[in-house]
């Protein structure tokens, strides 16, 4: 793809993400998703004025990293197991996906360890599928207050992985129902518990999460095209 598509496709994403937030909410920030890019596709990003960027794999990202590191913030969106934490503490900006206590409690303890405080978002199960990972909805308060007194990680809100499905009803209800829980998080203002950030929307539905108040969609095949 050449540069001038690259910056066709990222404006027009933007556009539409102004588009849907229609006023209503700030124009939710843009996380390209680069993960299955190599350094070469992802650097042009740059250029355009993306200052922000998703990957899902620990050992992918580390190859890269080389070539990428100090061009964007990099957050990580994806499964994250507790004996990789340690290889990525200091070259992300932000992990995206916690959901268990032994995963927190492993990023407390390895950022501490690096003298640094790392953000975190909590990452909730809007439908329900166990296997994807996610909290379930009922119990997140309860997971918000046991992970709070870990000092080396700092809480800045909820990430959601919405199911693959073209019903647009119920991706819209889905949506809807994450933006209320995260009001609800956000007005109880629970200790030690930022909500700033609802990290949801992906190339087939950040419209929809833009309308209903995503600060931040993650993007990748609208941006670069199909992954095989
Ligand atoms: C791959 C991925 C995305 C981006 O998916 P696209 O459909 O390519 O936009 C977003 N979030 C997570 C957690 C992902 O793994």
């Amino acid at each position: 793809m050449t540069r001038e598509e690259l910056e066709q496709r990222v404006e027009q994403v933007r556009r539409e993400l102004e588009i849907a937030a229609d006023g209503r909410w700030p124009v939710p920030k843009l996380i390209a998703v680069t993960k299955t890019h190599s350094a070469e596709e992802i650097l042009p990003l740059k250029e355009i004025g993306v200052t922000e960027i998703g990957e899902n794999r620990v050992q992918e990202l580390k190859t890269k990293l080389p070539e990428l590191q100090g061009c964007f913030g990099i957050h990580l969106i994806g499964r994250l197991q507790r004996n990789k934490v340690r290889q990525i503490i200091n070259d992300v900006c932000m992990i995206q996906s916690v959901d268990s206590i032994p995963l927190a409690e492993e990023i407390h303890a390895r950022a501490l360890a690096a003298e640094k405080q790392m953000p975190v978002l909590v990452e909730v199960s809007p439908a329900g599928e166990e296997q994807k990972g996610g909290v379930p909805f009922e119990e997140t308060e309860t997971f918000l207050n046991q992970i709070a007194k870990l000092d080396g990680i700092r809480v800045r809100g909820l990430m959601a992985v919405m199911p693959l499905t073209d019903d647009e009803e119920y991706l819209d209800g889905l949506f809807a129902k994450t933006r209320e829980l995260f009001d609800r998080l956000k007005e109880r203002s629970l200790n030690g518990i930022g909500m700033e950030e609802l990290s949801m929307g992906m190339s087939g539905d950040y419209r929809l999460a833009a309308a209903h108040g995503a600060t931040m969609v993650r993007v990748g095949s609208a941006i670069f095209g199909p992954r095989n």
